[in-house]
């Protein structure tokens, strides 16, 4: 007897998926912002023991998104392992836990976003280890 095959394969859209993919939404894309608000900073401000301007004179762009790196990868995002690499994850912001809003996670059903976030994750990882085995 075969096993029965599904017709489509459909992405969860639970948060599990989150805790084995290396943070695909944590790059800027062109189109897409993160939102960071007063809540937010302060709650960051109170994991770091440090004031809400000290959060916004070292973490925030502009009024209400992070830094990025040059590649577009969140400032907190953390290079030295594939998954959960979220180095703010108790304190990241609302929609950063919002997201992918129960819907099942387009980062994961984008070819054309995978194709661009892919390689940059694969970059910083491989940049880490050669600076570490030389
Ligand atoms: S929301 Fe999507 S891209 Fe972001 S960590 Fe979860 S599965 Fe990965
Ligand atoms: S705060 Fe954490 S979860 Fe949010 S974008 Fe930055 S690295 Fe990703």
């Amino acid at each position: 007897m075969t096993a029965q095959q599904p017709d489509q394969y459909v992405l969860a859209s639970s948060k599990l998926y989150c805790n084995f993919c290396p943070g695909y939404c944590c790059y800027r894309l062109e189109g897409s912002t993160l939102y960071v608000d007063a809540t937010d900073i302060n709650r960051i401000a109170r994991h770091f023991a440090i004031s809400d301007g000290e959060v916004r004179k070292q973490y925030i762009e502009g009024k209400n998104t992070f830094k990025v790196r040059k590649d577009g990868s969140c400032i907190f995002l953390n290079n030295e392992k594939m998954r959960g690499r979220c180095s703010i994850h108790l304190a990241r912001p609302r929609q950063c836990r919002d997201f992918p809003y129960n819907e099942p996670c387009p980062y994961l059903d984008r070819e054309d976003l995978l194709d661009i976030i892919q390689p940059l994750v694969e970059n910083s990882i491989t940049l880490l280890h050669s600076e570490n085995t030389n």
